[in-house]
């Protein structure tokens, strides 16, 4: 490695030098044609100056994985001496990833394969050895920012690929400059909600205070909000990232969970509700979708709610509209007063009913394809049974408990507590105790974590110092309630 490329390695990647990251600062930042942002506390971040670079155990290599932590790491004997290279064509104009390695070198999940090359584009992510052990964003500084994202967001924040398209708009992987911590940003346009003049400036008021609800949430079972900017044209909220997906792909790929399984999503879900209701807060959009786990590749994994401010932006008529044809989900008395009368909190107790059906079945309670009925009156005379096909093996106490939770009269159905104290949750102290010390690990270090996360200190998880509501400008924005939740017909 010569000197200009040891220079540009930042060995500690809670320390990296703003300056890596900050395009105007040097002289030598014109020589930057890119850059590898570490996304895994072993590996150095980098700038990328020289047509070449190699990673590996080799001592040659330009990134020479010799740390002490990095030996220590479970990955470490699967590194090749020269893993990949990163090559710079500078007559094509092209940057390339050679695979060198013999247990692969993944490029946005894809394996490269020996010897093979792989165009880098911006945010290309790079991971080792296995798919889930991602090391590097690739970032070509050549890209061109996103120039309507806010120059405040842009000064603290290195926003990086897209993770995820919602109802909303789209969510982003970011970092915090400067450091490895990374986060989901979610971008909500305002143009997704209806122009309804007068209400606009309610709406924005709306906006602020439940920013300032969300932002006091902390709770391991809810995604933590850890700051938010309201502009003119849209809302930038920046989450805590999980990587597990969402809890619906997991029933799908599991065709349903076992009894033990789902008991032991499912007790954290309610706990999270529980913690939702006991400050005043109904979610009103639960559903297996804004349901995310923190783990990949396991269901002995951390559920956290999402999503549970959002669905308070709209007001019910619209939130019915929006589920019109699948309302899965919806109680029945969202759907008999169609929407334009108030609601409690049981709402939420009848979503999460439906979700444990889901989860012990792998189907719904309610679908348009098995009865002549239309689904809005299924839901509303609920209209769901447990046929032995499906049920047979599914305990007694599991379907009271649905039974008490699907109860379509709210006031004869279970509070989000009473569920809690329902025996198929209150006398599993198995299961109880699993969960709480999932919830609350003795520490994080022997916390179960993501491959990918496995050599991350507690602090990337740490909050942000700054969590304000910041509106670039004074002026309301001139928008109203959404009619473009996204309709999303899974099952
Ligand atoms: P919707 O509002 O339709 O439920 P979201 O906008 O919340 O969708 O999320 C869209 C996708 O973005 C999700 O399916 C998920 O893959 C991803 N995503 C959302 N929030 C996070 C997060 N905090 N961490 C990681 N990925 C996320």
């Amino acid at each position: 490695m010569n000197d200009a490329q040891k220079t540009q390695i930042t060995q500690e990647c809670s320390d990296i030098d703003n300056n890596l990251l900050d395009e105007e600062n040097n002289d030598e930042d014109s020589n930057i044609w890119g850059r590898l942002l570490s996304i895994n506390k072993l590996f150095p971040s980098m700038n990328l100056i020289e047509n070449e670079y190699s990673l590996g155990r080799g001592k040659k290599s330009s990134i020479f994985l010799d740390s002490k932590e990095i030996k220590a790491s479970k990955y470490y004997p699967t590194y090749s001496s020269t893993h990949f290279k990163i090559i710079r064509d500078t007559i094509k104009k092209f940057v390339y990833l050679q695979d060198l390695s013999s247990n692969g070198t993944y490029v946005n999940g894809e394996k490269v394969g020996k010897n093979k090359r792989h165009v880098l584009d911006n945010n290309a992510e790079i991971a080792l050895a296995s798919k889930t052990n991602r090391v590097y964003v690739y970032i070509d500084t050549n890209a061109i920012e996103d120039s309507t994202i806010p120059p405040n967001v842009r000064e603290k924040y290195i926003i990086s690929k897209e993770i995820g398209r919602g109802a909303y708009g789209e969510v982003k992987l970011c970092f915090i400059r400067g450091t490895c911590n990374r986060f989901a940003m979610k971008i909500i346009a305002k143009k997704h909600f209806t122009l309804l003049g007068a209400q606009a400036h309610s709406f924005n008021q709306q906006i602020q205070s439940e920013c300032s609800i969300l932002h006091g949430l902390d709770h391991p079972c809810i995604i933590r909000v850890y700051d938010v900017y309201d502009t003119p044209n849209a809302v930038y909220i920046v989450l805590e990232l999980v990587e597990g997906g969402e809890l619906f792909d997991r029933v799908v790929a599991n065709g349903q969970f076992d009894e033990i399984t789902s008991k032991f999503l499912f007790r954290q879900m309610c706990i999270g509700v529980q913690y939702l209701h006991d400050r005043s807060i109904t979610h009103r959009d639960l559903k297996p979708e804004n349901v995310l786990l923190t783990l990949p590749d396991t269901n002995e994994t951390l559920v956290k709610i999402t999503d549970f401010g959002l669905s308070r932006f709209i007001n019910e008529t619209t939130l019915m509209k929006t589920f019109c044809g699948t309302p899965n989900y919806l109680a029945p008395e969202v759907l008999s007063t169609r929407g334009e009368s108030s609601y409690t909190n049981k709402v939420d107790v009848w979503s999460l009913g439906v979700i444990l059906y889901i989860c012990l079945v792998g189907y719904p309670p309610f679908s348009e394809s098995t009865s002549g009925t239309p689904l809005n009156d299924q839901i509303v005379q609920g209209l769901y049974t447990f046929p032995d096909e499906f049920w047979s093996d599914i305990s007694e106490t599991a379907k009271d408990l649905i039974r008490k939770m699907m109860c379509t009269d709210p006031a004869k159905r279970l509070t989000i507590a009473d569920v809690l104290k329902h025996p198929w949750l209150a006398d599993d102290h198995e299961n109880t105790a699993r969960v709480n010390e999932i919830m609350y690990p003795p520490t994080m270090k022997t916390a179960k974590r993501s491959a990918c996360d496995d050599n991350e200190d507690d602090n990337d998880n740490n909050p942000v110092t700054e969590t304000k509501t910041t509106s670039t400008d004074g002026t309301p924005p001139d928008t109203n309630h959404t009619n473009g939740k996204r309709k999303r017909v899974k099952h």
